[in-house]
């Protein structure tokens, strides 16, 4: 291989390393929301607004009831967005609720 040949070989291999690494870190920084459409969403009567469920539904559910003060929440109390036990990767709105919701200990 030519000197030149291999100067554009390694500077091509670094600027790929380098895109794959950035995607990489995209992918970790921003996880994928869940959809009030999922499969998982829909068999636990999600939705991103504890305010939008259906009572009638769920007569258990109370409007002070939200993600954000359920115990499989993972994030702050202020996280828009954060990590549930139920969803796995994917984020779930903190005003909302499904039918999992458990009272945070205190
Ligand atoms: Fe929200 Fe709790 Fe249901 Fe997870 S289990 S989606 S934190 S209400």
């Amino acid at each position: 291989m030519k000197d030149s040949t291999r100067r554009i070989f390694i500077i091509r291999a670094a600027a790929g390393g380098s895109a794959i690494l950035g995607l990489s870190e995209l992918a970790r920084a921003a996880p994928p929301r869940v959809e009030e459409s999922d499969e998982t969403a829909q068999a636990l009567g999600y939705k991103h607004d504890t305010n939008k469920v259906d009572n009638k539904r769920y007569p258990k559910h109370s409007p002070t009831q939200r993600c954000t003060n359920c115990s499989f929440w993972q994030g702050s109390a202020t996280d828009e967005w954060g990590g549930c036990a139920m969803f796995g990767r994917k984020q779930i709105a903190g005003p909302g609720w499904c039918n999992a919701w458990a009272a945070k200990s205190a």
